[in-house]
């Protein structure tokens, strides 16, 4: 299956700083515009392109632009807000839905209580989530989109733990995931280790 782990200096810098526990929400959000902004490049590094031709100041040539394939991002809500304006700053047509799934904090299991989706079938979709700790939401928001007629759905997170990506190769077998981080493993709670602690908490401050 593959998982793809951000390597670069600047998204190892970031995530370090989304860790520490003295990082203020004012400045986590900043932190997680960024590194998902970065998520936002590296998981549409494959997206199709086609030949225009152009004349620069100096010459003729063939440049290539975005083949017109609709993007659509689905956050899971409530964290998965926090990673939507990097993909519709560089994305300006990109289309917007909405799952949303909450976490038990006790017994750790997704419950549904919001969908909003376009119709998905012929569109590149990407589901964002920024942790991938059970897999239980991201597979079953992975689920949602298929029903909507999405094919190859993307995932898209900021920490992963092994678990979670396993849960997701298990339902979704051939899933691509996009991750910063990729964890050691969850605790009794499914909090990631050593991840950030509850990502929505920190980014809304509640
Ligand atoms: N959700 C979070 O916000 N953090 C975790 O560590 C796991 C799930």
């Amino acid at each position: 299956m593959p998982l793809h782990i951000l390597d670069h200096p600047l998204a190892a810098h970031i995530i370090t700083h989304l860790r520490d526990k003295t990082t203020k929400p004012a400045t986590f959000r900043t932190l997680a515009y960024q590194i998902s902004l970065l998520l936002a490049i590296e998981s549409t590094a494959d997206l199709p392109t086609e030949d225009k031709a152009i004349e620069t100041p100096l010459e003729k040539m063939t440049g290539q632009v975005l083949a017109h394939q609709p993007l659509v991002v689905v956050p899971i809500l409530r964290a998965g807000l926090g990673m939507v304006q990097p993909f519709t700053d560089i994305f300006p047509e990109v289309t917007v839905g909405y799952i949303g799934l909450e976490r038990d904090h006790t017994t750790a299991v997704a419950r549904s209580y919001y969908c909003k989706l376009p119709q998905l079938a012929g569109k590149r979709v990407f589901v964002i989530d920024p942790m991938l700790a059970t897999g239980g939401s991201a597979a079953n928001a992975l689920s949602v989109v298929k029903q909507h007629g999405a094919t190859n759905p993307t995932l898209v997170c900021i920490v992963s733990s092994p678990e979670g990506v396993a849960e997701v190769e298990k339902v979704h077998p051939g899933t691509t995931i996009h991750t910063a981080a990729h964890d050691r493993a969850l605790n009794a709670k499914k909090y990631i280790l050593p991840g950030l602690g509850d990502f929505g908490d920190r980014l809304y401050g509640t």
